[in-house]
């Protein structure tokens, strides 16, 4: 730490993504798609806007902003961009929260969210999730503090129906609600529509998940034009050209590919319902979700050990230190023959474990 480090950055702790340990591993950690992004990119991106980008581009970006706004059906004031739902959301935390702010936030959910305010100086305030990881909204409803609900949740992949987001939204309308929904194409349904109807709802979605694009860096948030207008009014005086006209070309032709979407998607649905029900069938226990992600509970092992045996066959899923949810591993949804190789393996070290803490008991009886 050199000397100049502004004082409000002393105690930082940097948010820990999965590890990245190259392509021998099967990498099912970050919630990363196994499938690649839309073939219409390679299409649309060619050696003229290679030479375009010795230019600005449209400062507006209005052609991506229509073309999302189409999208989810709302108008292109209800929309604002970002180079990724982390940016999207440090705009949001920037533009509306002031060091000692309280925030409303689950004690399990996407780690981003204590850092980040921890950086910032603010409060968090912890709601606890129940022991099926399940988040009750009563609380947030009772409060009068500004709030995240991820919607899935990660880690949990717990899904709250639109009815009982919008009653949190209702409860006060002086009170900011941001719904992030980093997973809502696969399975969820969307609060989106409901920003038509209330001025204190951001929603944050992604194209790093759903649309296999987690290197090209592009987030959105959809919220009434009151809010994008303050949201938009402080990046432009922040970092105005924050998306490069490669990511906007990459946006744009990912959003053209509608069947390709839904095609990977739903690939991803289907293989994660197999991968449950099998592990289910095994005894291992899963929580149900509506994401691209399983929570897995197995039955001999800990869930430690199942993470570092999987690691020593080069497979990488995430697992969590945290009380609560070291009991589990989290592992991203892959390709079908992945996860058949992944399940034989967690089989096998679930099994191993418990012959040899049985063997173990033998030995103490004798
Ligand atoms: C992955 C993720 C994000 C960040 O998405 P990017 O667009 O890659 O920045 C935000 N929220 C949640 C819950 C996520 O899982």
């Amino acid at each position: 730490m050199s000397r100049f480090l502004s004082k409000q950055f002393k105690q930082l702790t940097m948010y820990e993504a999965g590890e990245q340990l190259g392509d021998r591993y099967l990498k099912l950690n970050a919630n990363e798609s196994p499938y690649p992004p839309s073939p219409l990119i390679k299409e649309v991106i060619s050696s003229s806007h290679i030479n375009q980008l010795k230019r600005y581009g449209d400062i507006s970006y209005q052609a991506l902003h229509e073309a999302l706004a189409n999208q989810v059906n709302l108008a292109v004031e209800n929309v604002v961009l970002g180079a990724g739902a982390d940016d999207v959301l440090d705009l949001i935390f920037r533009t509306y929260f002031q060091p000692g702010d309280t925030l409303l936030l689950p004690n399990i959910t996407y780690p981003f969210y204590e850092t980040y305010a921890n950086s910032y100086g603010y409060q968090v305030a912890e709601m606890l999730v129940d022991d099926q990881l399940q988040i009750e909204l009563s609380p947030y409803i009772e409060s009068d503090e500004p709030c995240v609900i991820v919607n899935p949740n990660a880690p949990s992949g717990h899904f709250h129906p639109v009815s009982e987001i919008e009653r949190v939204v209702q409860s006060n309308p002086d009170r900011l609600v941001i719904v992030d929904e980093a997973y809502i194409d696969f399975g969820g349904e969307s609060v989106a529509p409901l920003v038509k109807k209330y001025d204190n709802l951001i929603v944050v979605q992604t194209f790093s998940k759903s649309r296999n694009l987690a290197g090209a860096r592009i987030g959105y948030a959809l919220a009434a034009p009151s809010l994008t207008e303050d949201l938009k009014k402080v990046r432009g005086t922040i970092n105005p050209f924050y998306l490069s006209e490669l990511q906007v070309l990459t946006a744009l032709a990912s959003l053209s590919d509608d069947a390709y979407f839904k095609q990977s998607t739903s690939q991803i649905m289907t293989t994660r319902d197999h991968f449950s029900h099998q592990l289910q069938a095994a005894g291992f226990y899963v929580l149900p979700s509506l994401t691209n992600f399983v929570l897995v509970k197995p039955r001999h092992i800990s869930a430690n050990d199942l993470y570092e045996g999987l690691k020593a066959q080069h497979i990488l899923v995430r697992y969590y230190t945290k009380p609560v949810i070291n009991d589990y591993v989290r592992i991203s949804i892959g390709l079908d023959h992945d996860m058949t190789r992944l399940f034989d393996m967690m089989l096998t070290l679930d099994q191993e474990n418990h012959t040899s803490v049985l063997a173990s008991m033998d030995r103490k009886l004798a």
